[in-house]
């Protein structure tokens, strides 16, 4: 099959134990296109320097670079204004933002954080501490058969509800929620706007996959990651809805982020600035506003609809080999373009590098997610993640090491 997107990729054209790389673990981290490489590359070489802090002619470059890569992005995910887009490290990082600056600030004992029962880490942990420091109650949302959030059979007492933080497409069950239905669902239990929960959204794995509109979502925060969107790493993204700008206070302080200091007081620059101390990653931004124009020309649309076509694939191959469980829902149409698995009697550690001996990269383990593989009685899976580059050659590389694995383990075919 002819990929329109590989010849921008060059890790693509690598070969991993002499055989043809089949890069299937996207939602670990993603590759990058030599339009994000080069745009990398052209303003460390030739317009480095610090930003918002110096009038000569590099330092000006580079904050215009800077400012003009939020104004990419706010522009990916129709904010409203840029100023609602802080750069950050990552989702990681985003997440314990909110916890730090809007929650402890804002919640008391006996309030509810509500997330999913297959919360990634990083959209668990904070909370966890988050609810220990401020004595409020961690409840979780429970995933139907399907691997959808199902909010409507939550038992919480809605009243008391200060925090919703789920993901729109877990990085285990691949589905992607609703959350338009969801937010409306929460919206209309709690009844109340003085007490409107507010809402985090972790789109680790649904921005770089399918388009993300701030506007239509009735959310306060989104928190991504730019090395998933083909992206560097080390540069994230915190959307605050411009409406609760006033809630949030301080979490990294220091330089470049203050309006005037004494010996012991300061006083606070302006949004965006005031939320990020000390010296940005400019490279990094640099190189996500490129990203986002690059998967922009290609369209989110068109993204999506390379993927889902490629999962119906990945579900139909996979079905077809004895002794492979799948997780999460069957239906193609109800996924992004990931998904979890195990073969029978395989752990998935060594599933994973059997099939790199095929030039596969596969995830194995808990992907950072062990509650839920608790759950399930299960220790580990093996994740297939898939972006626009892959091909059904990829695929058909990830079964013959599938195959080949299972002939090493137990004799079959
Ligand atoms: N949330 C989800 C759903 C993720 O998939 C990931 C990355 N696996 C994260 C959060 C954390 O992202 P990062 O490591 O870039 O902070």
């Amino acid at each position: 099959m002819t990929n329109l997107y590989i010849k921008d990729f060059p890790i693509l054209n690598r070969k991993i134990n002499g055989k043809r790389l089949a890069y299937l673990d996207n939602a670990a981290t993603s590759q990058m296109p030599k339009q994000v490489l080069d745009a990398v590359y052209e303003f460390d070489s030739m317009h480095r320097a610090n930003v918002h802090r110096g009038l000569h002619t590099l330092s000006e470059e580079a904050t215009n670079m800077y400012e003009d890569a939020r104004k990419k992005v706010a522009k990916f995910i129709n904010a409203v204004v840029p100023e609602e887009v802080v750069f950050v490290s990552s989702t990681t990082d985003a997440i314990n933002f909110v916890a730090y600056a809007w929650a402890r600030k804002n919640l008391k004992k006996g309030d509810i954080i509500l997330v999913s029962a297959a919360e990634h880490h990083s959209n668990l942990v904070p909370w966890q501490l988050c609810a220990k420091e401020v004595a409020a109650n961690l409840v979780f949302i429970p995933i139907n058969n399907e691997g959808e959030l199902d909010i409507q059979n939550t038992k919480v007492e809605w009243s008391k509800v200060r925090l919703v933080a789920i993901p729109h497409v877990s990085n285990v069950l691949g589905v992607v929620n609703n959350i338009k239905d969801i937010v409306k669902f929460i919206k209309k239990k709690v009844n109340d706007n003085e007490h409107l929960p507010k809402i985090l959204i972790d789109g680790a794995q649904s921005v770089p996959h399918i388009p993300t509109n701030v506007q239509k979502m009735g959310i306060d925060f989104l928190v991504f990651s730019g090395h998933k969107m083909c992206g560097p790493m080390g540069i994230g993204v915190l959307w605050i809805n411009r409406n609760i700008v006033g809630e949030i206070g301080e979490y990294k302080t220091g330089g470049g982020m203050i309006k005037e200091v004494t010996d012991k007081t300061a006083t606070y620059s302006h949004v965006p600035e005031r939320f990020e101390a000390g010296t940005p990653n400019v490279s990094g931004a640099v190189g996500l506003g490129v990203a986002c124009d690059y998967l922009s020309k290609i369209g989110l649309e068109k993204i999506h609809e390379i993927e889902m076509n490629l999962m119906k694939y990945s579900l139909s191959e996979l079905s077809k080999v004895d002794d492979v469980i799948i997780y999460g829902t069957k239906d193609y149409q109800k996924r992004s373009g990931l998904l979890a698995f195990n073969v029978k009697n395989i752990p998935s550690h060594d599933l994973a590098t059997i099939v790199d001996t095929e030039g596969v990269a596969i995830r194995s383990g808990h992907h950072c997610v062990m509650p839920w593989h608790k759950r399930q009685e299960i220790t580990t899976t093996a994740r297939l993640s898939l972006y626009f580059y892959n091909t059904k050659e990829d695929i058909d590389a990830l079964i013959t090491g599938i195959k080949k694995a299972q002939k090493l383990f137990m004799g079959v075919n």
